[in-house]
């Protein structure tokens, strides 16, 4: 696909407040994370506690984004009990990437247009040369949030089964004052009561929060960025999705994000035998369990169809 002749589409522009208030909170987790590191430097590394909280929190919330926001509410790859469906919804929002409604739509639009000058976050048609390359890779990865594209999301249009479940919309209605709180103050509290001391609790806050939502951030960014950028493509796609080895695995099989648009549906993205999927060993494991139905995965004739010599 040639991306030179198209024209770039400015994105909608956003309200100041969503402008300025998601560079302020960028700018104040960017400083959590510098304050994190200097406080551990100075107390002669991270403690046990605070470091077991970011490890649980960045496995929970990233599952809750890959197999819960994505596989399952976005794509529809798997079924399960509507306990189990919540547990996941709940994760995700936990993540502090906007509420099911929000994410969802941004992500189904992210497919319908993939790489079209309308797309939210293609890191493409931003010019030739190096520097609009960095450019169009810094808009792919995080200056799309400060535009309309994360605002205006046409619900109606990309996410009509969500807005009829009422445990959705509540989320997406007490996202801000509710659910981005009670992530930070999980690890906070737990971390506070467990070490009885309020320098436990900030670490916990530090480490198991701030650090952990950027870490999850830049997770889930990257396959915005490179995986729309760097990477092989094993099957035929009407866009620049790659398969990016890197993401592949820090993103628990996301970066196998040329399968994953060449067939959206399947709960594996690592379709390739060597292609490590961390959430699809956890989706299979529920399956085994009993727990989930209906795996969706790309038939042998549909890959042979698509696939790239
Ligand atoms: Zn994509
Ligand atoms: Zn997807």
């Amino acid at each position: 696909m040639s991306t030179a002749k198209v024209q770039y589409v400015a994105p909608p522009a956003a309200p100041a407040i969503h402008r300025y208030g998601m560079l302020l909170a960028f700018v104040l987790q960017s400083l959590g994370v510098i304050v994190a590191i200097v406080l551990a430097w100075q107390y002669g590394g991270i403690d046990l506690l605070s470091f077991s909280l970011m490890i649980a929190g960045i496995l929970s919330t990233a599952f809750g984004i890959t197999i819960g926001y994505h596989r399952l509410l976005t794509h529809r790859s798997f079924e399960t009990y509507r306990p189990l469906y919540l547990m996941w919804m709940v994760l995700g929002a936990l993540a502090v990437q906007k509420s099911p409604l929000e994410w969802c739509a941004t992500h189904r639009k992210h497919h319908a247009v993939s790489d079209e000058p309308e797309y939210p976050h293609s890191p493409h048609y931003h010019g030739e040369g190096f520097w609009n390359s960095l450019r169009g890779f810094f808009y792919a990865h995080i200056g799309w949030l400060i535009t309309g594209h994360i605002i205006y999301t046409d619900q109606s249009k990309y996410v009509p089964d969500l807005i009829a479940d009422p445990v959705a919309v509540w989320i997406h209605r007490t996202w801000e004052f509710f659910w981005v709180p009670l992530s930070l103050a999980i690890p906070t509290v737990i971390a506070g009561a467990i070490s009885g001391t309020w320098h436990g609790a900030l670490m916990g806050f530090l480490w198991g929060g701030i650090v952990r939502t950027f870490i999850v951030h830049h997770i889930t960014f990257s396959t915005n960025s490179l995986a729309h950028l760097f990477g092989k493509q094993h099957f035929q796609t009407n866009d620049q999705s790659r398969n990016n080895p890197l993401c592949g695995i820090m993103c628990a099989g996301e970066g196998w994000h040329n399968n994953h648009h060449a067939f959206p549906t399947s709960a594996r993205h690592g379709l390739l035998w060597w292609q490590f999927d961390l959430s699809w060993i956890v989706i299979r494991l529920m399956e085994r369990l009993g727990l989930v139905w209906n795996v969706q995965l790309p038939s042998e004739q549909a890959m042979a169809r698509k696939r790239i010599a």
